[in-house]
């Protein structure tokens, strides 16, 4: 059977952001700065860290004394068109033990975790329809050759106290929630929910406006400047001069200085299928639980209330210099290794109609943690290096920015990654030719084990570099 032609991305918006935008009528984008104001808070970022940060700060000063400046849209950026993937950080849970010892571990883990049903509760609390729904995660293991690799990770939880957040799942129960025969065992993680990303990111616009938070978009940030006891964010426009920066940018963070030497960014790219209720039927996946791989180059899937599947992958290419372009937006091959991916994963069905396809940058520091703290003598806060994992993150890094303007919630800052900087990667060119470099292996080692290959000598050794050289950004 010949395969469907595919999407060209980058073209138009994500799928997920024009449905939100048509739901809301098309609106204009808000107006741009154009002469200068002050405020307490100015917030750089519309998407969810800034967006989230704004809320809760709006709970507890004067919401018109917060300014939110986006260069685009809120919601432009990943929080409108990524996987809508939702979830903490329990797989991770042995690696921040190990880090923060098994206090500020949990910790981290458990504030993590408030996100799943917060955004919910939040969601439905305030009338936004983010399609929230919290069924659940089943990573699978679907290499022919393979192991899977949670055991350690489930008898840890085990160890921790949390034996309930992880269960090991056997094949033929992941064959009831999803029957593919590439799958074979799984691990089931009950807290997680989908969402339809972009209309979260646009809800939380919505009810930000009404409150009477200030928001600017197509208004681009040039500089942070301290001025005395103030912040002075520069556009071409005006100016805001406020107490406190808040910069919740992510991966542009990666151009922006003082953070230069601590991102490595590249893309990942999804698909969107034709509605197809009966197939998903025929497959037993109606339950709407979140479904990925065991790829390190991970392949994430879902359904869609209208009964699409979303079919996302880390395929993409690294970014150079702090540059977020269209890298991150055109890349047709990233597309093409997506599809491959979604057609090994769901071989029955390689002739389904592709509808859509869009990509976007994601950051990742040197431990694949983000990186929350404050600089500027104290007036500037920042988080960012979300690692592809900010849907629900992002929420928490927004209250611990609140939290480090005005000191409300002592029990987030003084969590353990709090204030701590990540390790510094490599300056230009090294560091794009090493992503580069390092990205491929990855992809390839993932290629080979999903055809149940050995990869080679060479693909495993740099797949391994990082790690040899003290990062965590690949295996
Ligand atoms: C394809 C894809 C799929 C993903 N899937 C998932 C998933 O399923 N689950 C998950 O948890 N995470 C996922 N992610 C990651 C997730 O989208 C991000 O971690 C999250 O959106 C981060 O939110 P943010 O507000 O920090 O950043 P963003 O959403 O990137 O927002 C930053 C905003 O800052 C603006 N900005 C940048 N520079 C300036 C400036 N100088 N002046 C003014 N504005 C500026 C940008 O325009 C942007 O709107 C995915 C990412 C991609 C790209």
């Amino acid at each position: 059977m010949a395969t469907p032609p595919l999407p060209t991305p980058g073209l138009q918006r994500s799928w997920w952001l024009r449905e939100a935008l048509a739901a809301e009528g098309d609106p204009t984008p808000l107006p741009a700065l154009t002469s200068s104001t002050s405020a307490s808070v100015v917030i750089v970022g519309g998407g969810y860290t800034g967006l989230w940060s704004a809320w809760f700060l709006s709970e507890r000063m004067d919401p018109e004394q917060i300014v939110i400046l986006e260069q685009d849209i809120c919601g432009g950026g990943p929080s409108g068109r990524n996987g809508g993937f939702v979830h903490g950080w329990w797989e991770d849970l042995p690696d921040l033990i190990r880090r923060y010892g098994a206090e500020g571990g949990l910790a981290m883990a458990r504030a993590a975790d408030e996100p799943v049903a917060g955004i919910g509760a939040w969601c439905t609390e305030h009338g936004v329809d983010a399609w929230h729904t919290p069924n659940g995660y089943l990573r699978v293991n679907a290499f022919p050759g393979q192991g899977r690799d949670w055991d350690d990770t489930v008898a840890a939880m085990a160890g921790a106290g949390v034996p309930d957040e992880l269960r090991t799942m056997e094949p033929q129960e992941v064959q009831v929630i999803c029957s593919s025969p590439a799958f074979r065992d799984g691990l089931w993680m009950r807290s997680a929910a989908s969402i339809q990303p972009a209309r979260l990111a646009r809800g939380l616009r919505r009810v930000l406006l009404e409150r009477g938070v200030r928001i600017h978009e197509a208004t681009r940030v040039q500089e942070l400047k301290r001025a005395g006891a103030s912040v002075r964010a520069l556009t071409h426009g005006g100016e805001v001069t406020a107490d406190h920066a808040i910069l919740g940018i992510n991966a542009w963070a990666s151009g922006w200085p003082g953070f230069r030497h601590r991102l490595v960014t590249w893309g990942s790219y999804m698909i969107l299928t034709e509605p197809i209720p009966d197939r998903l039927e025929a497959l037993g996946w109606t339950g709407g639980e979140l479904l990925s791989d065991s790829r390190f180059t991970i392949s994430y899937f879902r359904t869609t209330r209208d009964h699409r599947i979303a079919f996302g992958a880390g395929v993409g290419a690294a970014g150079f210099g702090g540059r977020i372009g269209q890298t991150f937006t055109h890349d047709a091959r990233a597309v093409s290794r997506v599809h491959a991916n979604f057609r090994h994963l769901l071989p029955m069905l390689d002739d389904v109609r592709i509808d859509d396809a869009w990509g976007g940058p994601i950051d990742v520091t040197g431990r694949r943690f983000p990186e929350i703290g404050t600089d500027g003598g104290g007036r500037m806060h920042f988080a960012h290096g979300f690692a592809g994992n900010g849907a629900g993150p992002a929420r928490l890094a927004g209250r611990i920015l609140a939290s480090l303007v005005d000191g409300a919630e002592p029990e987030l800052t003084a969590l353990s990654f709090v204030g701590r900087r990540q390790p510094l990667v490599p300056p230009e060119p090294i560091r794009w030719i090493g992503a580069r470099a390092v990205r491929e292996a990855l992809i390839r080692q993932d290629d080979a084990l999903d055809a149940g290959r050995r990869p080679s000598w060479l693909v495993r050794f740099v797949a391994r570099l990082p790690r040899l050289l003290g990062y965590q950004i690949g295996h």
